[in-house]
């Protein structure tokens, strides 16, 4: 069975009727009470679309959009662009086999969603790199802890750089709100709307020139383990305590999102790097102010404390926007933050039977 959430169906009776949402709305509620809650909301709706005749999936054919992935899919086709990619995990199933498992992101224009290669689909990730455009067909589609992901099992098949395949702007993943006391380890896609309590100095540290990673001193030079000797460039990475009435959160800003936290460009942060003195000022500017910064919590291991990766900033949030955000996040609505990390995989594997 498809889980097609009730907002969906209703959008999409709305869509082949003309009716209005309310309209439709109360047909379900009619139709759930003639069947004296035998069934759920949805249930009820699919009656409804059928009574209509709307339907409600079209063949599963071809390449779907990301947004239209349903757990329950089978046979599922999809095309987008590499986002992140995990290590191969070695697990040993119940009869005492050995299983392998990865997983990777990908994202289209629509949304994004984890893509699981189980066995030897799994050896494929190491060649698998960051915005390749990666086609995979005959997937099956699972909710894992509120998030679908699709499957890929011997029968499905996974293609790097098809060709002709394109991918448009990436959908930028939808963030929810949370309060810092509630964050947990592993939480993605969060946004917290907070003061800035504290503001460290930025550390700077060299980089490679080429790939833009960090360039360790050798001899008298600087060494990038691919590109060998290099003559570095400085990057910087900065953090600063936030407060959102529930707690703090120490918060680190890389390079980009330093330059937005603080609206800088890299030059003028450079600068700071010979006269660090001249930070003072642009500090004290920054105590006080309100902002929405958008990232991941993860534990610092060194000091056992949950921190904040900031991926991007947003500074002077308008507060009635806000509030106005906050009343319209709707229940239904697929929430992607709250979800285990990929590392918590092994935990949820599916049973053997289903690979
Ligand atoms: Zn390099």
């Amino acid at each position: 069975m498809i889980k097609m959430p009730l907002p969906l169906i209703v959008e999409k009776i709305r869509e082949g009727t003309g009716l209005t949402e309310q309209d439709i709305l109360s047909r379900v509620d009619e139709k759930l009470n003639q069947l004296s809650g035998l069934i759920s909301k949805e249930g009820s709706a699919h009656i409804i679309a059928n009574e209509l005749g709307v339907k409600l999936f079209d063949q599963v054919q071809g390449r779907l959009q990301i947004k239209n992935i349903l757990a329950g899919m089978r046979d599922v086709e999809a095309v987008g662009k590499v986002q992140h990619t995990s290590p191969i995990t070695v697990f040993t199933r119940k009869d005492g086999n050995q299983g392998k498992v990865a997983n990777v992101v990908i994202a289209d224009e629509t949304g994004s969603i984890r893509v699981v290669l189980w066995g030897s689909h799994a050896d494929t990730i190491s060649s698998i790199s960051k915005d390749a455009i990666l086609k995979v067909s005959s997937g099956y589609v699972r909710e894992n802890n509120g998030r679908i992901e699709i499957h890929l099992n011997e029968k499905s098949s996974i293609v790097i750089d098809p060709e002709g395949e394109k991918v448009g702007d990436i959908a930028a993943p939808i963030a929810k709100r949370k309060n810092i006391a509630d964050l947990k380890d592993t939480d993605m896609d969060i946004e917290i709307l907070a003061h800035v309590v504290q503001v460290f100095e930025p550390r700077f540290f060299e980089t490679c020139p080429t790939c833009g990673k960090r360039a360790r001193p050798l001899g008298n030079g600087f060494f990038c383990e691919a590109h060998q000797e290099v003559t570095p460039v400085y990057s910087f990475v900065m953090t600063a305590v936030l407060d959102d009435g529930t707690e703090t959160l120490r918060t680190v800003f890389f390079r980009k999102q330093a330059e937005e936290f603080l609206k800088m460009d890299s030059e003028s942060i450079l600068q700071f790097r010979n006269s660090p003195e001249g930070f003072a000022p642009v500090k004290s500017a920054l105590l006080g102010n309100y902002i929405k910064v958008v990232g991941k919590a993860k534990t610092n291991e060194m000091f056992n404390r949950l921190e904040f990766i900031c991926t991007s900033v947003l500074a002077d949030p308008d507060p009635k926007e806000e509030l106005e955000r906050l009343k319209s996040q709707a229940p239904g609505q697929q929430a992607p933050a709250n979800t285990p990390h990929e590392q918590q995989l092994p935990e949820q594997l599916p049973s053997v039977e289903e690979i």
